[in-house]
């Protein structure tokens, strides 16, 4: 099934994404009034119902929320400085909004209705509403600062040494004396590659200082969040943040995660101690080879030694496999594959009116029954001052209006991999081909969900669920018969020899055990500032200290504070980081019980997986389908044996 022919129209919400400052500004503020406006007059209701309090503020929800999420979306995306200012402004200034929506949240709940109800019942209590406002200028500021303060340095060709020709294709330069130096700034494209394959450890540790050295004033704004949020959560009488927010989980408290982790940890270090001795040697010898003492292993290493445990073991090269995976070809055939197990149809629209001339805009439509579904952008190549990691944004949620009409659902997936250069077309590694297939599976769970009120729409799923469905879509990318459908030599058109994709595949599980403690790492060290009870936690030294415990790599002599540039200590994954691994649980055992045996391309299994777990979203318990959909409740089993761990 190709990917149908450009169309030149789009259907669904036509959204303008060509927003000036003030108009921004114009639609925040009508935002504010017409919200003040319905809070009075549900405010003043006498006899208050479901139908005259809770319907006016969802369908409020439902209809601002567009406009909302688009003036919101700028920030991290517009071309124009002065946009992305007025965006972050707009957010700010939402934060009356905030608490409205805050309200409905805690309305939805009875027992937490209560304490809400008797906190605004109290003036006093009412004046203490105020640190939902800060918060939010916190956390926009964070995150703002991560994206716009890029660390650089320059290097010599010399000190590059190991890096491809195609490293330096186009790459800003500068002159000292009659020396060239190349600029390696920290943003991902250029980060990865230079941690991964530069031989000069002293490169290597100048990046990685660069990359932990930014953003100092993130660390006191994290500090001062993560306060907040304590004093937000006892005022709806939750011991802890982590407490009131795994309410609304899978894991229904702090306990039972750690306890996941803790359990996981000691697995995993059976693996990582073997992959421990195996670095300790690769490096060893470096260090012999250059007349240099060994000290011991070091963060700015990590990257380096499992890449090349990687490549000696397997004899696999990561140069060689990305011939392969040219940019175009790969999202191309992703696509074609979500359309056939999902029974979607993906149509381009040509000149979409879009925010920047790299996106790309495409509808969605049931294959069979010609029914639309939504739309969705593409947002691929990295550009000054946008977000810098990969991530879907929900830019419109679906719902259905009283009079049955339905409001179509918009998202859009940025993410920043390589662009083409002159010699060559954009060529993906292979854990970038993952990564699209993960990016593209929160598309889906996006759009496809069929839901009336739009805060249960697709990925509003339970925190440590949301991630299983794009987890799950990750498997693809190790299936021989997948990647056979677009693995093409960029130049020959050859498709990629069998003996690779077996060598590739066989590289699965290098170094599992170090790759998942890191995993482990961020969400331990998430849940030990957010699971206190007095909010003083030191967010810059437990962060430094946990990462050398637990994955023991250390951070060296120099002062660094990997916290302030942890974005998603500020985006929403605050006690909730352990969702990633916590989900894959769940994500293993749908793809091994179900896909794994039915077939990667099965459409059925994909319309059974549709009905039971993508298309009820939020408005279902996840535990409901996901037993639906397996036959049975969950288990571990097929996650560890997934990261090659024995089962018991
Ligand atoms: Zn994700």
């Amino acid at each position: 099934m190709a990917t149908t022919t450009p169309r030149s129209h789009a259907k669904g919400s036509v959204l303008n994404f060509n927003l000036s400052p003030t108009e921004i500004n114009d639609i925040v503020e009508r935002l504010i009034s017409d919200g003040e406006k319905l809070q009075n007059t549900v405010a003043a209701q006498v006899s208050p119902t479901f139908d005259n309090v809770i319907v006016p503020l969802a369908t409020r929800e439902n209809e601002k929320g567009a406009e909302n999420l688009v003036t919101m979306f700028l920030q991290n995306f517009s071309t124009d400085e002065a946009v992305r200012d007025a965006s972050m402004a707009a957010e700010e200034k939402l934060n009356v909004c905030r608490i409205l929506l805050f309200q409905i949240k805690s309305l939805m709940r009875e027992d937490v209705y209560k304490v809400v109800r008797a906190v605004y019942e109290n003036p006093d209590e009412m004046s203490k509403l105020g640190p939902e406002d800060r918060r939010l200028e916190l956390s926009t500021r964070f995150n703002r600062s991560i994206n716009k303060n890029d660390g650089h340095e320059a290097f010599t060709r010399e000190e590059l040494d190991g890096l491809p020709e195609d490293y330096f294709d186009g790459r800003e330069t500068k002159d000292v004396g009659d020396v060239t130096k190349y600029i390696v700034t920290t943003k991902y494209p250029d980060y990865l590659p230079a941690m991964k394959l530069a031989k000069s450890e002293s490169t290597r540790r100048r990046l990685f200082y660069a990359d932990e050295t930014r953003c100092p004033e993130n660390i006191l704004l994290l500090q001062e969040a993560v306060q907040l949020r304590l004093e937000a959560a006892q005022l709806l009488k939750y011991k802890t943040h982590a407490e009131f927010i795994f309410v609304r989980n899978m894991a229904k408290n702090p306990d039972v995660v750690l306890e996941f982790e803790q359990d996981l940890r000691t697995r995993l270090n059976v693996l990582a101690d073997q992959e421990i001795s195996e670095i300790e040697a690769l490096k060893k010898a470096d260090k012999e080879a250059a007349g240099e003492p060994y000290d011991e292993l070091f963060s700015w290493d990590f990257d380096y030694y499992v890449n090349m445990v990687k490549e000696r073991k397997h004899n696999i090269n990561d140069e060689e496999v990305k011939l392969y995976f040219p940019m175009e070809e790969v999202t191309r055939g992703v696509l074609d594959i979500y359309q056939e197990i999902f029974s979607l149809r993906f149509i381009r629209v040509e000149n979409p009116p879009v925010w920047h001339p790299d996106v790309e805009m495409y509808e969605a439509w049931e294959a069979e029954e010609d029914k639309f579904v939504g739309n969705f952008y593409l947002d691929l190549y990295p550009r000054a001052g946008k977000f810098n990691h990969a991530a879907v944004w929900p830019i419109r949620h679906a719902f259905t209006r009283e009079d049955g009409s339905h409001e179509y659902p918009v998202a859009a997936m940025v993410a920043n991999f390589p662009k083409p250069t002159p010699s060559a077309p954009a060529l993906l590694n292979h854990s970038d081909v993952v990564t699209l297939l993960h990016e593209l599976g929160h598309v889906l769970h996006d759009i496809c969900p069929i839901t009336k009120w739009g805060r249960f729409h697709g990925t509003n799923t339970e925190r440590d669920f949301v991630e299983a469905p794009s987890q799950m879509l990750e498997n693809w990318g190790w299936e021989p018969e997948v990647l056979g459908r677009f693995a093409v030599h960029y130049k020959t058109g050859e498709p990629i020899p069998e003996t690779l994709v077996k060598k590739l595949v066989a590289t699965k599980n290098s170094c599992a055990g170090l790759l998942n403690l890191y995993q482990v790492f961020f969400g331990m060290y998430d849940i030990s500032i957010h699971n206190t009870t007095d909010g003083q936690t030191d967010v810059k030294e437990t962060y430094l200290r946990q990462s050398e415990n637990i994955v023991s790599f250390k951070n060296g002599d120099a002062d660094t504070w990997g916290c302030a540039t942890f974005g998603h200590m500020m985006s929403g994954y605050d006690a909730r980081y352990y969702g990633y691994l916590y989900s894959l649980v769940f994500s293993a055992d749908i793809f091994e019980s179900r896909f794994k045996k039915e077939g990667v391309f099965n459409p059925r299994t994909g319309m059974d997986y549709c009905n039971m777990i993508l298309f009820p979203g939020g408005s279902h318990d996840s535990m409901v389908g996901l037993e639906k959909f397996l036959g049975r409740k969950p288990n571990n089993k097929a996650f560890l044996r997934s990261i090659g761990l024995a089962t018991d």
